[in-house]
């Protein structure tokens, strides 16, 4: 597996992002993907501070957060002796 690059800052990459753009309102409702565009952690965070749309930015937010919850759950498999791993 190749490491990615952040589109950025051409730091190492760690998320990707795409976008589904989709129509409101009409009856056969059409929606498109864009590609997915890397991130590193930091420029992530960056793009989310500068989205002009709060609800939007929050939205992206919360699934980065969550995101970010998952992987620590999965890095303190290790040494987690609560047993945290199965409270999903
Ligand atoms: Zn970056």
């Amino acid at each position: 597996m190749t490491q990615k690059s952040c589109s950025n800052c051409s730091g190492p990459a760690q998320f990707s992002m795409n976008i589904v753009v989709s129509t409101v309102g009409v009856s056969r409702r059409l929606q498109h993907s864009s590609s997915s565009v890397a991130f590193c952690p930091e420029c992530l965070r960056e793009l989310i501070d500068q989205i002009c749309s709060a609800p939007l930015s929050l939205a992206v937010n919360s699934a980065y957060t969550r995101l970010n919850q998952q992987l620590e759950a999965r890095s303190t498999t290790v040494d987690s002796s609560e047993g945290e791993l199965s409270s999903r």
